[in-house]
């Protein structure tokens, strides 16, 4: 790719997106993981960190291409300060890693040996190791056995700014991911996707045969609450027949990926009116729409995480539903479908340039009804640019 970053204007346009992951090769891939890497040694310096050991997890496949599988067998990457990062696999596992000289060594284990025993050998003298938050407990306590010496910390404390700020890889991949889920969106909008008369259940097995059939390579959750069951921000889909005068809420997203390349997760949320409006839910679905078009307007690399969610509290507040409003406004995306930065009041960070994130604002009156309105946004220095675009009207379906 010519330009190293994509303009974030760009990426909310389909036909553009397509075009440029056409033009995607390995070599971007690996050059991508590459500059991560050096963002990795960067960080390890600046903090005066010894060792990064990461293993189960999103860490391990951003920084190698490979994710390991869930097994007991241990699968750590070592990247100590200034060294070449060694990946020590099962040996079964081997041919599932496709190597990188420029990026790491791989180191099979063989079955009945001691990979803990290697671990401690690469940390050596290591006097602080940060390791994998996804990292099981059992792998943690034999490697702190190992290493008495070392202070352990979480590898999110360092690694969470740079995953937090896209490549231009991991940038075109979250758009394709989010106008897929647009077009699933829209045959729901438009009524080509039929709600009246059907089990929550069988829209949201519909909503996930659909993303699928339009390019997704998995489908990570499909909510659907009708009626009073809008009002539950994560409502399991059940049976339920959804009816007139029902507003429905649809939130759905899944993985896009190339190849064996490591994917990128999809999440947006519309809530729509079957057939009739009930009471008192046009001013609720204003006051929302209202919250969330400001804080989309207001969102960009240089705004706290607390001061975005800020203003779509208050915009809900000043309606008067502020008591219904009972999660945070949004949460970071990427190779996890909830990661850093979050748009909420406890991150006092600014969102930082080509962020991912959430903007989904959310009134639910227990008992009655709910509705909320998803984006993914990417952060510009001035503004952030949606790439989901359905549209956000209170639509009666
Ligand atoms: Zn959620
Ligand atoms: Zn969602
Ligand atoms: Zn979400």
């Amino acid at each position: 790719m010519k330009d190293p970053l994509p303009s974030i204007d760009l990426l909310a346009d389909a036909d553009e997106v397509v075009a440029r992951i056409r033009e995607l090769s390995e070599r971007d891939f690996r050059e991508a993981r590459a500059a991560r890497l050096e963002g990795v040694q960067r960080v390890l310096e600046e903090t005066g960190t010894d060792a990064l050991v990461l293993s189960l997890g999103a860490d391990l496949p951003w920084l190698t291409g490979y994710e390991a599988m869930p097994l007991e067998r241990l699968t750590a990457l070592v990247v100590a300060r200034g060294a070449t990062p060694v990946l020590l696999v099962p040996e079964l596992e081997a041919p599932r890693v496709r190597p990188d000289d420029d990026l790491f060594s791989l180191r099979p284990w063989a079955e009945g040996s001691d990979p803990y025993e290697l671990v401690a050998q690469l940390l050596g003298k290591a006097g602080s190791v940060a390791v994998s938050d996804r990292m099981w407990a059992t792998a943690l306590l034999e490697i702190q056995r190992r290493s008495p010496g070392a202070a352990f910390s979480a590898a999110s404390s360092l690694l969470a700014r740079l995953r937090g700020q896209k490549d231009a890889v991991e940038l075109l991949l979250l758009a394709r991911a989010a106008h897929i889920t647009d077009i699933v969106a829209e045959e729901i909008l438009s009524g080509a996707l039929r709600l009246a008369g059907r089990e929550e259940r069988e829209v949201s097995a519909d909503i996930s045969a659909r993303l699928v059939a339009h390019g997704l390579q998995r489908v990570n959750f499909a909510i659907v609450g009708s009626g009073p069951n809008s009002a539950s921000p994560h409502h399991e889909p059940g049976a339920r027949v959804i009816s007139s005068g029902d507003p429905v809420v649809l939130d759905f997203g899944g993985v896009y990926g190339l190849g064996e390349e490591p994917g990128y997760c999809s999440d947006t949320t519309r809530t729509v009116v079957v057939e009739e409006i009930p009471d008192g839910f046009i001013e609720l679905y204003h006051a929302l729409h209202v919250a969330q078009a400001a804080a989309r307007r207001e969102a960009s690399s240089t705004i706290s995480g607390a001061a975005l969610d800020a203003v779509a509290r208050d915009a809900i507040e000043a309606a008067g539903f502020g008591q219904y409003f009972i999660h945070r406004t949004g949460h970071g995306i990427g190779l996890e479908e909830h990661e850093e930065p979050y748009v909420a009041s406890g991150n006092k960070v600014a969102l930082g340039p080509y962020a991912a994130f959430s903007i989904e604002p959310g009134i639910y009156i227990p008992g009655r009804f709910g509705a909320r309105i998803e984006d993914i946004c990417i952060a510009g220095e001035h503004h952030a640019v949606s790439i989901n675009r359905s549209s956000r009207d209170m639509v009666i379906v």
